[in-house]
């Protein structure tokens, strides 16, 4: 195990800000995992995990513990579906190889950025797809201890954007490997109503053609890492979609003059989109503060337009953001990214 110090953390980043960790080693086995770990504890040190770093937003000062990147590497498909990948494998190669082989479930997911080992954390979502309704276990190792255990799917608490990975257990595990159901020539998921239109009048698509539809929509809104587009330099999404009482959402009607969009939850319950809420609050794609800004394709995303951007700036425009949505709709707006070293 090589244990590295003050190692630069923007590079391993998608939006390219933040300082360095004090320390940092990268895992290619459990049992570098388990050396890591225990390397840690004997040094009361805090142990963050990194994956591909599409979901961070790392502090200008950086991480005072020891910085995990899990690499871990390995797939194994079995004929009945079943896919066990190591954490360390990047998402959409993985996505990309199971339409190929003809395994449903998770071709809506294509293009998502990250490691495998990050899709069970905040259980990503994506044009009606959730990760959880095909994880079948999670290994995982808790830090604290370096001991292994095989977590159900029922033992991860999956919810929207939600699982004890980054909420109830949040930092206690580091997940070495996930055991994925897929379903062996089943039928690609095309609930997504832009999806459902690119296929309009045309007999069943195939797995393959819902990817790569997928995988435009996604570009066209710049939620594809790509060195040539600006708006990509990103962590996705930067405010998860509140789900708020039916009579909250009425109000946003009264207030705009518009009916906002709904998803049903619950009884009494709906999901309002983030991005609309933001839109009607008066921002604008493009609107910049210095080198941070609004994507000029997609108000959710909060993009490094370069110009040695901080953390500091973008969380300034993220609270600008919250504080006008509730100022305007008494509305709470949750930051989906996992911010790191702010000293939470
Ligand atoms: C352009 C763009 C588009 C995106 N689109 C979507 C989308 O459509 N839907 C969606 O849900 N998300 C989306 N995201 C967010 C992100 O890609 C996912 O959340 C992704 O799964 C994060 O994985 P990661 O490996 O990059 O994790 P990181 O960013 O490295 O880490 C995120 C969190 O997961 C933890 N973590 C990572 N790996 C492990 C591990 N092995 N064990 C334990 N904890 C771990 C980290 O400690 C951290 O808390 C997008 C991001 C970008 C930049």
């Amino acid at each position: 195990m090589n244990i590295q110090e003050n190692v630069p953390l923007a590079p391993h980043t998608t939006l390219r800000i933040g300082g360095p960790a004090r320390y940092y080693a990268t895992a290619l086995s459990e049992e570098e995992l388990r050396d890591a770990a225990l390397w840690a504890r004997s040094r009361s040190l805090p142990v963050f995990v990194l994956g591909g770093g599409s979901n961070l937003v790392i502090s200008d000062d950086g991480f005072p513990g020891l910085v995990l990147h899990v690499r871990l590497r390995g797939i194994e498909a079995t004929q009945d579906g079943r896919v066990v990948a190591a954490a360390g494998e990047d998402w959409d190669a993985l996505v990309s190889r199971c339409v190929a082989a003809g395994l449903a479930g998770i071709e809506c997911l294509s293009g998502i950025p990250g490691s495998v080992g990050g899709t069970p954390v905040q259980n990503v979502g994506a044009y009606g797809q959730e990760v959880s309704a095909t994880i079948r276990s999670v290994r995982a190792m808790d830090i604290a201890t370096g001991e292994f255990r095989n977590l159900a799917a029922s033992e991860c608490g999956f919810s929207y954007r939600t699982s004890i990975f980054n909420s109830s257990e949040r930092g206690r595990h580091v997940v070495s490997s996930v055991t994925y159901e897929l379903d062996p020539g089943g039928a690609p998921r095309l609930d997504y109503k832009e999806l459902k239109d690119r296929f309009e009048g045309r007999p069943a698509p195939s797995l393959a053609e819902v990817r790569e539809a997928v995988l435009t929509v996604r570009a066209g809104k710049s939620m594809l890492l790509a060195s040539d587009d600006p708006n990509s330099r990103s962590a996705g999404s930067f405010f998860k979609n509140p789900i708020v009482r039916e009579p909250l959402w009425a109000a946003l009607e009264k207030t705009t003059g518009v009916p906002a969009p709904r998803y049903a939850v619950s009884p009494g319950l709906v999901k309002v989109p983030a991005a609309w809420l933001i839109d009607r609050a008066g921002f604008q794609r493009g609107e910049r503060r210095g080198p941070v800004g609004i994507s000029s394709r997609h108000t959710l995303a909060l993009v490094n337009f370069g110009g040695n951007a901080t953390a500091a700036q973008l969380m300034k425009l993220a609270v600008e953001i919250q504080a006008r949505v509730m100022k305007r709709f008494g509305i709470e707006l949750e930051m989906e990214p996992v911010r790191v070293g702010f000293g939470e």
